[in-house]
């Protein structure tokens, strides 16, 4: 059997009618509240597979073809690609980079990322590549973390977008490389980064080709990879056999019981493992504290602090915790404070999209020292607020 490429990955996961992702229902802004605007899930499929239904987001299986691209524009991390899965991916990642910081003629070259596509026609050195089923799979965070590690940088090496089916995914990966490499120019402010950039090309670079004399390697290489192949096909069965029998199982709670409103007031909220990783990443790079990070991944609330009148909207719906109830006028639950922790925001914007008085405002000019602070800003609400209790509290 010949190398996985692209056609058996997306074969395999249409035949076994096996979702390629697995969506949280309750991470979802959309599911959290209907006034949410994000739809950038579903924006980035242009395959069609994803759609809001009575309150769920859904996919239909049979059109998704695993690009990724939805997981990688989810602010919330509700999305969960399962082939490959993405904690699988940046272990990889890491492994390909200690690989070439250990390789003395690798130190200096960008790390290599393909598609599988691209790689389906590769008989280089294979171990010097990490490979996706499509470049879509990469995110902000991942590529920061790479080429926060490795100065030399990375390269991302399609099989020829323009042709391919996947193809609309190439202008929203120049939009991802294009915004690695901004955050990460931000971040040094001007300090010389060597290499350390994201770039993408349809051709593999000189040092992941093979040179002459190394057949005999080419050939155990070879069967390795085939065998691999192999591997990664069992892996996938049974990947979806867990999957079917999770769905089978019964034993999920409703959409409505996971949204069931906690003790604080709140819906549940979680960690945002991925959104962390882009901050370590920028904070490896030390940025000034006046670094200005201009993106769609961080963002500061502005509260009309003499408008608002307490409802705790924001703090309800807030799927990270990143605005919660400061205070309470003494001796009762009715809150006199708002607190808000810059690197705790993903950007949803659903708590200016269920804001009631629309007294709530987005920014996403923030700088180092706002998007590192451990110290939440803090939001003394106007007379108005006195005036209503919180619902649920
Ligand atoms: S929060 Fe994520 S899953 Fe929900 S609509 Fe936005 S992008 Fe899609
Ligand atoms: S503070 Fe607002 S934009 Fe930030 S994570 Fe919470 S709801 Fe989303």
């Amino acid at each position: 059997m010949g190398m996985l490429n692209l056609n058996d990955i997306t074969t395999i996961a249409e035949s076994l009618n096996r979702p390629a992702l697995a969506i949280t229902q309750p991470r979802c802004v959309r599911v959290r509240n209907r006034n949410a605007s994000c739809g950038r899930c579903i924006d980035a499929c242009e395959a069609g597979s994803l759609q809001v239904v009575d309150n769920a987001l859904e996919l239909t299986l049979s059109l998704c073809v695993n690009c990724g691209a939805c997981a990688a524009v989810c602010p919330t991390e509700a999305m969960l690609m399962l082939e490959p899965k993405r904690t699988q991916l940046a272990s990889d990642l890491e492994a390909l980079r200690v690989y070439y910081a250990r390789t003395r003629d690798l130190q200096d070259k960008p790390l290599v990322i393909a598609c599988a596509r691209q790689l389906s026609r590769f008989e280089g050195m294979q171990e010097r590549v990490v490979g996706v089923p499509c470049l879509a799979h990469m995110d902000v965070p991942l590529l920061l973390d790479a080429v926060t590690k490795h100065p030399a940088g990375v390269l991302l090496v399609d099989g020829n977008c323009a042709t391919c089916k996947l193809g609309w995914c190439s202008e929203r990966m120049d939009a991802v490389v294009g915004e690695s490499c901004a955050l990460t120019e931000a971040a040094l402010g001007g300090r010389s980064s060597g290499e350390m950039t994201v770039k993408r090309a349809s051709q593999m670079p000189s040092h992941v080709q093979r040179k002459t004399g190394e057949e005999e390697f080419d050939s155990t290489k070879r069967s390795f990879f085939s065998n691999a192949a192999d591997e990664m096909k069992l892996t996938v069965l049974s990947a979806a056999r867990t999957t079917l029998e999770e769905k089978l199982g019964g034993n999920q709670k409703s959409i409505a019981e996971q949204l069931k409103v906690k003790e604080n007031g709140s819906l549940p909220q979680y960690p945002m493992p991925q959104h962390m990783e882009a901050l370590d990443a920028l904070d490896s790079l030390e940025p000034a504290p006046d670094a200005q990070f201009d993106s769609p991944l961080f963002a500061l609330i502005d509260i009309e602090t003499e408008r608002c009148n307490a409802c705790g909207m924001c703090a309800t719906f807030c799927p990270t915790g990143a605005i919660s109830r400061g205070a309470s006028l003494p001796g009762t639950r009715t809150v006199s404070r708002l607190d808000f922790l810059p690197c705790d925001c993903v950007a949803c914007g659903l708590c200016e999209d269920v804001c009631l008085k629309k007294c709530l405002h987005l920014r996403h000019d923030v700088t180092a020292e706002e998007l590192f602070s451990l110290d939440p800003l803090q939001f003394e609400l106007g007379a108005n607020a006195s005036k209503r209790t919180l619902p649920f509290a």
